[in-house]
């Protein structure tokens, strides 16, 4: 029998949470935490002493010998530099542990490695983290140990934000704001703050470490960059929700052991739909904790991962014709005292406050749809949204049966005086319960869909931070939600303002509202009929960061200036070059090092075989054919070999910015794709022993 895990005792066991702040810190210092932590307080460097004291004496009980600001520099992934306790040397030779509050609140990584897209020039390296005490300090343990980690933001010497989280504590005070005051309107005046809530599902592939480790380009760029696929592919549809086999199931338990130690909610976990592919959603939590929990989910499986000798790919796309892996960011807003205000309770149609929020919601997705489209943008994606995979690349939002039916009600007749109702799902079958239904049924092909009581953003990507998304949410919702209030706290007569408000928005922004199939291509054709964009790539999607409207968007609620915009689209154009530029090199290094050769070798052995069976005075067409085919896609491959690395050395040589991306995207990445044809045929009629490296097969079903 193996032990029992108690779940309740170790979850939040090396999390230095509400309960461990009340036990450990004096009553008076807890106050000023709290009130830091839920009004925005300054600290003074006095109480943070106290408080980075007593994180200390509680990370070195749990075997800390270091901490780190754990920050989410525009890399992608987080960032650490590991500083530990010890101080100088005293003239006894010993040392003590210390940890002041200053080093608790402020750290200085010389960061100008960091892309900071122009804001920081290298000669002011400067950067500075900063404590962000409303996501949780917890201890890591890893093989350097253990090491307490602080969640902090980064900024440049003049303020400008160079990280993932800067902005997005911005945007959630940005909607903190604009819903108290629309809450106000409607005579909520107990509500103290509103936090955007959110849950994202993480979906992933898992392949055996030794296999991995004989593919370059899983090493290098994260999927494969060659590849046939199998016989056996997902058509069947027998791995989605299918039994967790053994060697996965040891890994998930380890996996949610983990998480849950560090306080993160690990909750569901199942198959997915391709083989190899599996997701792990936490319990929604509040917009920035979501986001640094997230991140510590995909370190965490990837750590576990290696230790039962697999390898975590996070990749969009790993293998090309098969389901690749994105990320659903489920989002809400949530008053302090409880109140989701995407709650739609058992008549949506009179619930006047859900139905401006929700019409808020329509105006704010379809007037931005380009820059959400961009904020889940990434090399990646471009494998998902709009290729041979959905969700596509249009933005457009489900409501389902029951709301679109009161939607329309206002838009006909500027009256909503009914709601359908769910009823019971008869099963026929007398020993089974009837089951209460939903009044509206799921969508799977929206980007963008009304599930109840939240809205399930389905663009991100599986690698990609939740950051970016949740930005552009929280502040296009926060403008929607100014713009009705600036009309509304004018209004002479609340009831018929809020009336025509509502009927106004669900009748111009109606067109954003799609509740068909957002894989057939009908709705392509019908989206351009609507005016809806279709951005189809990361390349073409970037400038949205830096249009007019956008500009005045973030300007207006300090999330980001026009410098801070400017700066990230150009680290978005380097970033897209870069990962392209990879990838086909590695391309050109497979193919010339290992592929073609490999094949020039089985060349070689066919020849052998016709000579030797024409000699021995037998028919040899069969060997014969089989040598002229694989020679003539050989000289396919080493032409379009040639082809690619002539394109990307002229690619190299070009200066950085939206032009290289761009001919990245429109001239090397076709090149990658030339050569990938033949080479891809010939792996179907070469000898399985005579290739270089696994196959999909031995990838995606011997794991
Ligand atoms: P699905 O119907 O998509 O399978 P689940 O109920 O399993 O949805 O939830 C998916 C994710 O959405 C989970 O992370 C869950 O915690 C989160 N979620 C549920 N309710 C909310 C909410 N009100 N706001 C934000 N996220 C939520
Ligand atoms: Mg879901």
């Amino acid at each position: 029998m193996s032990e029992v895990m108690n779940v309740a005792a170790i979850f939040g066991e090396d999390v230095f949470n509400d309960t461990v702040m009340q036990e450990r810190l004096p009553k008076k210092v807890y106050k000023d935490l709290k009130k830091m932590i839920e009004e925005g307080k300054e600290l003074d460097l006095a109480t943070a002493d106290v408080i980075a004291h007593e994180m200390k004496e509680w990370a070195i009980e749990k075997g800390a010998t270091h901490y780190t600001h754990w920050f989410q520099p525009l890399t992608g992934v987080t960032a650490e530099k590991h500083d530990s306790f010890i101080s100088a040397p005293m003239p006894n030779g010993k040392v003590l542990m210390s940890f002041s509050g200053k080093e608790l609140i402020k750290g200085e990584p010389d960061a100008s490695s960091f892309p900071s897209g122009g804001l920081r020039a290298t000669f002011e390296a400067r950067g500075y983290t900063a404590w962000d005490c409303t996501s949780p300090a917890f201890v890591r343990h890893d093989a350097a140990g253990a090491t307490l980690c602080i969640p902090t933001a980064f900024c440049s010497y003049t303020g400008e934000a160079l990280d993932q989280k800067t902005p997005l504590l911005r945007s959630m005070q940005a909607i903190n704001e604009q819903s108290l005051r629309l809450l106000r309107l409607f005579g909520n005046t107990t509500a103290k703050k509103v936090t955007p809530s959110v849950g994202p599902e993480q979906e992933y592939f898992l392949v055996d470490a030794e296999k991995f480790m004989q593919r370059k380009d899983l090493i290098y760029t994260g999927r494969t960059l060659f590849g046939a696929m199998p016989p056996k592919g997902q058509e069947l549809d027998d791995h989605y929700f299918g039994t967790i086999r053994q060697r996965i199931a040891g890994f998930m338990k380890e996996v949610n052991e983990e998480l849950w130690k560090v306080g993160v909610t690990a909750k569901t976990q199942h198959n997915e739909v391709a083989p190899a592919q599996h997701e792990l959603a936490p319990i929604y939590a509040e917009c920035n904790v979501a986001v640094d929990h997230n991140h510590l989910v995909m370190q965490t499986l990837k750590r576990v991962a290696c230790k039962h000798g697999m390898k975590c790919l996070l990749h969009e796309k790993p293998f090309a014709g098969v389901n690749g892996s994105g990320k659903h960011n489920n989002w809400s807003i949530t008053t302090d005292d409880g109140k989701n205000l995407l709650d739609p309770g058992k008549t949506p149609h009179e619930n006047v406050q859900f139905l401006l929020v929700l019409t808020c919601i329509l105006k704010a997705v379809d007037e931005h749809a380009a820059l959400l489209r961009e904020s889940a943008a990434d090399p990646g994606n471009d494998h998902r949204l709009g290729a041979n995979e959905a969700p596509p690349a249009i933005i457009s939002i489900f409501l389902g049966e029951q709301l679109e039916d009161v939607i329309e009600q206002l838009i006909d007749t500027g009256e909503a005086t009914h709601s359908l109702k769910g009823g019971v799902l008869e099963t026929g079958v007398s020993t089974l319960p009837d089951v209460a239904k939903d009044a509206t049924d799921r969508n799977r092909t929206s980007p963008f869909a009304f599930t109840g009581n939240k809205f399930e953003f389905r663009m991100v990507g599986s690698r990609d931070s939740i950051a970016s998304p949740n930005v552009v949410l929280n502040t296009i919702v926060a403008e929607a939600f100014a713009e009705a209030c600036d009309v509304l706290e004018n209004a002479e007569d609340f009831d018929k303002a809020v009336h025509d408000l509502i009927k106004k928005y669900a009748t111009e922004h109606h067109r954003i509202v799609f509740n068909g199939d957002g894989y057939a291509d009908a709705w392509v054709e019908e989206a351009e009929r609507r005016g809806l964009p279709n951005i189809k790539s990361m390349v073409e999607s970037i400038s949205a960061l830096t249009t007019d409207k956008t500009i005045k968007l973030f300007e207006r609620f300090h999330v980001f200036t026009e410098a801070e915009l400017r700066s990230r689209a150009e680290i978005k154009y380097e970033n897209y070059a870069k990962v392209i530029n990879i990838e086909a090199k590695t391309m050109i290094d497979m193919a010339s090092k290992q592929i073609i050769p490999a094949i020039m070798k089985y060349t070689k052995t066919l020849a052998d075989t016709v000579i030797a069976v024409k000699e021995a005075g037998a028919d040899a067409s069969v060997q014969a054919e089989a040598l002229a085919e694989v020679s003539g896609l050989l000289k396919e491959a080493k032409e379009a070999l040639k082809a690619l690395e002539d394109i990307t050395e002229k690619a190299c040589a070009m200066e950085e910015g939206k032009e290289q991306a761009e001919f990245y995207k429109f001239d090397v990445f076709p090149a990658m794709e030339a050569l990938r044809a033949p080479v891809d045929k010939l792996e179907m009629i070469v000898d399985k022993e005579a290739w270089p490296m696994p196959s999909y097969g031995d990838l995606m079903f011997e794991v």
